[in-house]
């Protein structure tokens, strides 16, 4: 920030990052000094991640703070989930025009929301002015050999989302009035667009048991896609066994359906494999732990997707060399 909100600046790391954040006994030195002093695991690894939401590229203009904040730090948790990691500290660089307390407040309180629910600490950060740009990096830990990757499917391997895929898509949509949905089934839309929650839980139960794993940012297709190119395998899709909403299923023409379940980010789902010898054990975990997770198909080794139920063309998404 400039001179002239330099105090503004301080006062607002004190009272709205340092005061708000929870205390964890491996943070020797949080906010405050010219770098965090933490102290790591021996055991483990630790795992960094990081995502920037841009106004106007990342979320639209008119979305309130509390969302902003909530969904800024629930993006970092999915790719934190994806690796199997535990959730510990989080650092924000926040880029705001000026300083508007009543946005602050908001922001911090979606932010924090989701940090203390994950036991995550603010360890330190940047304030600058400019375009409302929010940058965290995630941290956390995870076993050795235990990191969940997109390497490491192999032909046989089983394949698996969690959660109902498309309606962070549709979303989109209703919040653009492209797509008017009933009162009540366009809110649950819009809550899975701006409040994904991260499946940082299933993403630590895999641990040992899914040979790969990805969060669905981009879309399952896209994703997914990722997973088959580090591992140098293929994949056979059964597009009706996709984990569909209600809300979906009611509001939406079977073909509007596929396109958002197969190709519409923010999900924030997990796409993980699991070889055969793993998949009854993964069963039983999923239901001890009441975690919903469907089986959409199988890893091959002939390279490229095939998608079996689904007649209709992605192309104008560009994956026409899916079908
Ligand atoms: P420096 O000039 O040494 O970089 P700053 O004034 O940028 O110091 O930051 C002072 C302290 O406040 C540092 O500990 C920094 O990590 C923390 N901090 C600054 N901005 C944020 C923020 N947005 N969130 C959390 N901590 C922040
Ligand atoms: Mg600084």
């Amino acid at each position: 920030m400039n001179k002239n909100s330099k105090m503004g600046e301080f006062s607002l790391i004190e009272n709205y990052f340092k005061q708000k954040t929870i205390a964890r006994s491996d943070v020797v030195m949080g906010i405050g000094d010219d770098g965090a002093l933490l102290k790591a695991p021996k055991e483990q690894l630790l795992v960094f991640s990081m995502d920037s939401l841009v106004e106007g590229v990342h979320f639209l203009p008119k979305i309130n703070a509390y969302d902003i904040g909530f969904k800024s730090l629930a993006v970092n948790l999915s790719d934190l989930a994806a690796m199997g990691a535990e959730p510990a500290w989080l650092t924000l660089a926040l880029t705001m025009p000026s300083i508007d307390i009543n946005w602050i407040n908001g922001f911090t309180e979606g932010l924090f929301f989701l940090a203390n629910q994950f036991n995550m600490q603010l360890i330190g950060g940047d304030t600058t002015r400019g375009s409302l740009t929010i940058t965290i990096q995630a941290h956390g830990f995870v076993p050795p050999q235990q990191a969940l990757c997109r390497q490491g499917a192999k032909a046989g391997d089983k394949i698996y989302v969690s959660g109902t895929l498309g309606d962070a898509g549709l979303g989109l949509k209703a919040a653009l009035g492209t797509f008017v949905l009933p009162e009540e089934a366009h809110q649950y839309v819009l809550q899975r667009l701006h409040r994904p929650i991260p499946q940082i839980k299933l993403g630590m139960l895999l641990r040992g048991l899914a040979s790969s794993a990805i969060d669905i940012s981009d879309g399952l297709l896209a994703d997914l896609g990722h997973i088959l190119e580090a591992s140098c395998v293929g994949a056979e899709i059964w597009t009706e066994q996709i984990p569909l909403s209600r809300v979906l299923k009611e509001h939406c023409t079977q073909n509007e359906t596929m396109k958002l379940a197969l190709t519409a980010g923010d999900d924030y789902e997990l796409c993980f494999t699991v070889p055969p010898q793993e998949e009854s054990k993964l069963v039983a975990r999923l239901k001890e732990e009441q975690i919903s997770c469907c089986c959409i198909g199988e890893i091959k080794e002939s390279l490229g997707m095939h998608l079996l139920g689904y007649s209709g063309s992605l192309s104008e998404y560009g994956f026409q060399h899916f079908v």
